[in-house]
């Protein structure tokens, strides 16, 4: 399966502020960097960690699910704020673990919540201690059950 296909479905379906966008795929990361959504001006683009590109389709989607989220929420941020917000999410750990369990919810308000959940399942495995800024499989699973997006 092409991933770059499943983001573009997966915009068309779930991320209106994204819909006219084109939105990359690439190969990349290391160590416990997983993935990560990245905008310059007017090129997006996601990358994936290669052995994160050998999971399951379920894995892959909440995987997508949580980064096109990252995009989309990232064009609210005014670009004059933007260089601040991106030096403070990176250095404080406080911050970006805010971030990262509000991208988690997000990705579930949209309905992924059964696919990030089989992402939150494998992530102590693949990142390590870094799990404890995202939420757990067990907080996935409630959030959606909280709010009717678990089905
Ligand atoms: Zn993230």
């Amino acid at each position: 399966m092409n991933p770059e296909q499943l983001v573009q479905e997966m915009i068309q379906d779930s991320y209106p502020g994204l819909r006219d966008k084109k939105v990359h795929v690439y190969k990349g990361g290391f160590g416990t960097l997983r993935g990560m959504a990245v905008r310059i001006f007017n090129w997006y683009f996601i990358l994936i960690h290669p052995e994160e590109l050998r999971s399951p389709k379920e894995n892959l989607i909440g995987f997508f699910a949580h980064e096109l989220c990252h995009l989309e929420m990232n064009l609210k941020i005014p670009w004059s704020k933007k260089f601040f917000y991106t030096i403070r999410y990176w250095t404080n750990m406080k911050v970006f673990a805010k971030g990262e369990k509000a991208t988690d919810r997000c990705a579930i308000e949209k309905g992924y919540g059964k696919a990030l959940y089989a992402q939150a399942l494998t992530r102590p495995e693949r990142i390590g201690k870094n799990a404890k800024y995202y939420l757990t499989a067990a907080e996935v699973k409630a959030y959606a059950k909280r709010i009717k997006k678990w089905n």
